[in-house]
């Protein structure tokens, strides 16, 4: 197998580094966002920028040579009507598209990190690369691989400043030590949800920031490159470029975990039992019968980042209500909605820990852990009298096409 690695976010500069990547690395790439008309301008989602240079070359001269490569360009990117083809699909799986179609191998997980990065996935990288313009899926991406990938491998945090400074920054660190939530302000960490400084989007100028976050792809790519090569001493580097025309400069982060961090680095250890069937065969009911087989008969499942809803949903936009499906979050959302807006539906409340005795009586007991709401790989975390150990569904790429 190819070394596999993780791009989580696949906007602005994402989709720059992922085609200045070497076309045998195995990539998981992570969105949860659908193309949009404002991405066009910023992302690499014109069909131009993800031809080599040279066909690019070859497609633009055996056009029309009396137009210019920019009429070209808006050619690629519009169909007939004037849409883009891309507009409303799923970046995740664009981007995907066209690194199997450099003869790569990858799989998009198209949805929130905190969810579709279960530790089945997270235990099998080699790396990650992280593009994301929020703290909480910085967050979410940092539990999940500091407690379920190899310790040691190496996460590229990679962002960029908008306007045309080309302003770049990219930080490396390796599980087990520094985390990218270490690096958070006590303020991105209480609200979870807001938006770092570092975000490509400059509606006002698109072509600035394309520039801008093609700069931040390339530089990411060519540090993952390096790092991957055996370049070690990048790791608990913080690399930055301030504008086009300054040169690059390094700086070193702190060695250790700052106190305070959410993330546990490395001091909760617990058995992990390795699960014969996936998500689309074990049964809730099943799940929760080997859990008391495992943990004892007060097996409690903690839930964690995968919580349940508690006293039904409302919408943010029309306050429609409604009751909560027994599923996990997000699928109970889905599940009930109600209404045609836009965004996701909020929990009145929320639910981290379920007992194994609830779910063998309850009424999911004969659903799918899949239709339940758990992702390929997914782990559950159970504790009773006996034991505490995490069930590991088993993982195979063919369940990631399923989903
Ligand atoms: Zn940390
Ligand atoms: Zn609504």
């Amino acid at each position: 197998m190819k070394p596999l690695v993780l791009v989580g976010g696949c906007g602005a500069v994402g989709s720059w580094l992922i085609p200045s990547l070497d076309e045998t690395v195995a990539l998981l790439c992570a969105d949860r966002d659908i193309i949009a008309p404002e991405n066009l301008g910023v992302a690499a989602f014109d069909a131009a920028a993800h031809l080599d240079p040279q066909r690019a070359q070859h497609a633009r001269r055996s056009a029309d040579p009396q137009r210019s490569a920019d009429a070209q360009n808006a050619a690629d990117v519009t169909d007939a009507s004037g849409a883009s083809p891309l507009l409303g699909r799923k970046k995740a799986e664009v981007v995907a598209e066209r690194h199997r179609a450099r003869g790569g191998w990858a799989y998009a997980l198209h949805g929130d990190v905190r969810y579709t990065l279960t530790p089945g996935l997270a235990s099998r990288l080699d790396a990650a690369v992280v593009c994301f313009d929020n703290a909480s899926a910085f967050r979410d991406v940092s539990e999940v691989l500091w407690s379920a990938a190899r310790p040691g491998i190496p996460i590229l945090a990679v962002t960029c400043g908008g306007g045309d400074d080309e302003h770049w920054q990219v930080r490396l660190f390796a599980t087990g030590g520094l985390c990218p939530a270490c690096m958070q302000s006590p303020a991105e960490r209480q609200e979870g949800t807001s938006s770092t400084r570092a975000s490509c989007a400059a509606a006002e100028a698109p072509r600035a920031s394309a520039r801008a976050a093609e700069a931040a792809g390339r530089a990411g790519a060519s540090l993952l490159a390096r790092v991957m090569a055996g370049e070690r001493s990048l790791v608990g580097r913080r690399l930055q470029r301030d504008g086009r025309e300054a040169a690059p400069w390094s700086v070193r982060m702190p060695e250790a975990a700052v106190p305070g961090c959410p993330i546990p680095h490395g001091r909760e250890t617990w058995r992990i039992e390795e699960l014969l069937q996936g998500v689309d065969d074990l049964t809730v009911g099943a799940l929760a019968e080997r859990a008391r087989d495992l943990a004892g008969m007060d097996a409690t499942f903690v839930l964690g980042r995968r919580a349940l809803p508690l006293a039904g949903f409302t919408c943010p936009q029309c306050k429609h209500a409604s009751g909560a499906p027994e599923l996990l979050l997000p699928a109970a959302a889905a599940l009930a909605r109600a209404c045609d807006c836009p965004g996701v539906l909020r929990p009145l409340g929320e639910r981290r820990t379920i007992t194994a005795h609830e779910l063998v009586g309850g009424p999911m007991r004969d659903t799918s852990l899949r239709a339940w709401g758990a992702s390929p790989g997914d782990g559950f975390l159970v504790t009773g009298a006996e034991a505490t150990v995490e069930l590991r569904c088993r993982l195979t790429w063919e369940e990631l096409d399923r989903g």
